[in-house]
This record gives structure tokens, sequence and C-alpha cells, in this order.
């Protein structure tokens, strides 16, 4: 018995980082991307996406730098 909670799942545009809801009724957004990215070209969301990937990786890097301020050892 699956349980499918009524609200909708938050998910994150893999093309420009929004999030969004998905499913929602009347929009085209999918489960990668939202409504914004489905209307972009497919091959200009792809540099979209690659260009989200770094920016991903970037903010997670700065995220463990603050975490962690590398402070000069001695
Ligand atoms: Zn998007």
């Amino acid at each position: 018995m699956e349980k499918i909670s009524s609200s909708q799942r938050l998910r994150t545009c893999r093309a420009c980082g929004k999030k969004f809801e998905y499913p929602v009724k009347g929009s085209a957004a999918t489960r990668h991307h939202c409504d914004d990215c489905v209307a972009v070209p497919a091959e200009m969301r792809k540099i979209l996406e690659r260009l989200n990937s770094r920016v991903t990786q970037l903010e997670n890097q700065l995220r463990r730098l603050q975490e962690k301020p590398a402070a000069p050892s001695s």
C-alpha cells in the first residue's frame, strides 16, 4: 500500500538550481527541470546543467571552507 502525500514534492531544477514544486497542475515542469527551463532548448539546457553543477560544486566548497576555516598552522 503506497502512501502518497497530498503535498507536492519540492525539487531542485537541474539547470538553474531553482527549487520548485512538482507536480503542479498546469505546470510544464518535469521531475528535473522547472517550468522556466523546460522552455529552454535541450542543447542550451545541457550547458545550463553544466554551469549549474559547477556552481553547486563551488557552493559546497565554500560551505566546507566556512565550516572549517583554513587557519595557518603554527
Ligand atoms: Zn530551472
